[in-house]
């Protein structure tokens, strides 16, 4: 199995080039943002806490994203990998991974990183909140707290992942198009 990870910053486009990557490559795409909001929607006690924390521009705990992910590595079969958008998030998340897919005799085939700067983050933020309507990417402030909570939480991983020799980027700054082929040019290599 393959086991890519979509990695950039909120609005870098990772949703989007998520889709032709599945289909291309036949992954199963898991995005834990995704799987939250439907906890949202669905009402669930799990949702309802979530919500309070995304809506601030927080992570949501780590053990409650690992389980949703190690939950989804057991259950599903009929693909060659999977794509994990938006996760992990952490170093704490990132160890989880290295141990739950260690467990499979698996491990981590290569990290996708989509960037984009500050200024293009809120711009496609504003963008897709006109589109979308997600509850997080109306207010300004919490905008501001999710560039913030990715700079110091999320963006360690770079390193983490270079150490391991298994980061490559790309320039989300393209149009779709021009992103989706550097990243199938880099995947093809995998
Ligand atoms: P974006 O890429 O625009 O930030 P996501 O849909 O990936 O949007 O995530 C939305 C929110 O869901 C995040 O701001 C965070 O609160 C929560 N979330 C998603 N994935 C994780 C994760 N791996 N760990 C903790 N919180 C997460």
């Amino acid at each position: 199995m393959k086991y890519y990870i979509l990695f950039g910053p909120p609005g870098a486009g990772k949703g989007t080039q998520a889709t032709a990557m599945v289909e291309k490559y036949n992954l199963r795409h898991i995005s834990t943002g995704a799987l939250l909001r439907e906890e949202i929607a669905a009402g669930t006690e799990l949702g309802l806490k979530a919500k309070a924390l995304i809506d601030a521009g927080a992570l949501v705990p780590d053990e409650v994203v690992e389980g949703m992910i190690e939950n989804l590595f057991k259950t599903v079969k009929d693909v060659d990998g999977f794509l994990l958008d938006g996760f992990p998030r952490t170093i704490a998340q990132a160890e989880a991974l290295d141990r739950i897919l260690a467990l499979g005799d698996e491990e981590v085939t290569s990290v996708v990183s989509i960037m984009i700067p500050d200024e293009m983050i809120k711009e496609r933020i504003r963008h897709r909140a006109a589109i979308e309507g997600r509850a997080d990417d109306a207010s300004e402030e919490t905008i501001n707290n999710r560039i913030k909570t990715y700079h110091d939480k999320t963006e360690p991983l770079i390193d983490f992942y270079r150490k391991a020799g298994k980061y490559a980027e790309i320039n989300g700054t393209g149009s779709i198009e021009e992103v989706r082929d550097a990243i199938f040019t880099l995947m093809d290599k995998f």
